[in-house]
């Protein structure tokens, strides 16, 4: 399919075991087990013509540098460029386009994906097309044009809409275009897009990969030696590197991943699940029910579903007075930490899209996105119901009689 190697052919082991380890008895000086802090901002040389491993923490850092290595490997990439934030890893990418040249983007990316493509291309940076990367007439007609860089966000954020990531590299490939895929919804424990044919993915590594909401951070990471030799230069250059202590916390948060998002899921499911059975709801935007348009493309590329869900409520329902009424979620953007947050896209994590952009994407005012956290399933579905009987306007003694 591609010549990217599993970890288990390159290694011999799972990925459990690379977050496990990475940087574990790294330590050559004071045999630590867990990895040092370096924030040393800079390092001596023994002579001035020979320059030293690392030499000034923007181009390199060993803690960072533990990091980088275990998600590269997570994804199997050659390379991997740990950055400040996510913005700056979703950025990055987009120094290897030239004016005139044309990306692709998917039309219902996070907000401020959105935005910052936007501005870019106003500003002349590149040609910008949105488009719907689940429509396969609307893909041909947007490949025509020869793009050159192609983004992917799948699951896409809000509304957990699937992209056929195979389909995607197949056309990229025809057309001659790089293709970038934003991982940050699932995390490379449930799915790896390199190993699809993707040349680049980036994370915010701020939701899953740390999972204590306690850093906001990034990487990207390349199939290709020299393509992520060229992003790091970027990198460096630019000045976007993520920070010693960021990167020592987010190592120490990639530990749990697995199990985190194995249990995160395992409620996530259960919530969809009950949410899709109750009345008082709409439509449940979860990639695991069998009635999502893009489950059998979940199943396909996908390791699991997540613990990302968007729901829509019936009219009876105040949205807003049922987000005011939940006492375990907590009202917040952000989304892959250990607790529980909803939020209404439209207001807050989408609020930088334009009304039409917003309507474009199918983000309706009443959207409510669910992350999932690892606090009870009953008292997760407890907190719901006990809103919902406040947030839910009809009548329902009235329903149950004229039923
Ligand atoms: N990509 C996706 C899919 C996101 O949801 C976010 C933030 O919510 C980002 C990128 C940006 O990450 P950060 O907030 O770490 O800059």
């Amino acid at each position: 399919m591609n010549n990217v190697t599993t970890l288990q052919q390159k290694h011999g082991v799972h990925q459990e075991t690379v977050a496990t380890t990475a940087g574990v008895a790294a330590d050559t000086a004071h045999h630590s087990v867990a990895p040092a802090l370096h924030l040393s901002a800079t390092y001596g040389w023994n002579d001035p013509c020979e320059k030293p491993g690392f030499d000034y923490s923007r181009s390199g850092n060993p803690t960072r540098q533990h990091l980088e290595q275990a998600l590269a490997e997570l994804e199997g990439a050659s390379k991997g460029v740990v950055t400040a934030t996510g913005m700056a890893a979703v950025d990055l990418p987009f120094n290897l386009v030239n004016p005139g040249d044309l990306v692709l983007a998917p039309h219902d990316c996070y907000g401020g994906t959105h935005r910052l493509l936007s501005a870019r291309a106003k500003r002349g940076h590149f040609r910008l097309q949105f488009v719907d990367q689940t429509d396969r007439e609307a893909l041909s007609e947007a490949f025509s044009q020869k793009p050159k860089l192609v983004l992917i966000e799948t699951p896409s954020n809000p509304l957990l809409r699937l992209t056929d990531i195979e389909n995607i590299v197949a056309l990229a490939r025809q057309a001659g275009a790089i293709t970038v895929a934003d991982n940050t919804f699932l995390s490379p424990a449930l799915q790896n897009p390199l190993q699809l044919g993707c040349d680049i993915v980036v994370h915010s590594t701020t939701k899953y990969i740390n999972g204590h909401s306690d850093v906001v951070g990034g990487a990207v990471l390349a199939r290709d030696a020299a393509l992520g030799e060229e992003l790091a230069w970027w990198a460096n250059c630019t000045g976007v590197t993520g920070a010693p202590f960021d990167s020592y916390l987010t190592l120490r948060g990639l530990r749990t991943l697995f199990v985190r998002l194995k249990q995160q899921e395992r409620t996530a499911h259960a919530i969809a699940k009950a949410l899709s059975e109750d009345e008082r709801v709409s439509n449940v935007y979860y990639p695991g029910l069998e009635t999502h348009p893009g489950h059998d493309i979940a199943k396909r590329q996908q390791k699991g579903f997540g613990a990302m869900l968007s729901v829509e409520f019936a009219d009876a329902v105040d949205t807003i007075e049922l987000l005011r009424g939940l006492g375990i979620f907590t009202i917040a953007e952000s989304l892959g930490g250990f607790e529980s947050l909803v939020c209404t896209p439209a207001t807050m994590t989408h609020a930088s899209m334009d009304k039409a952009a917003q309507k474009a994407a199918g983000i309706s005012k009443g959207l409510v996105r669910f992350s999932v956290g690892l606090e009870h399933e009953s008292d997760l579905l407890a907190d719901l119901n006990q809103s919902l009987d406040r947030a839910a306007l009809v009548d329902r003694s009235l329903t149950a009689v004229s039923a």
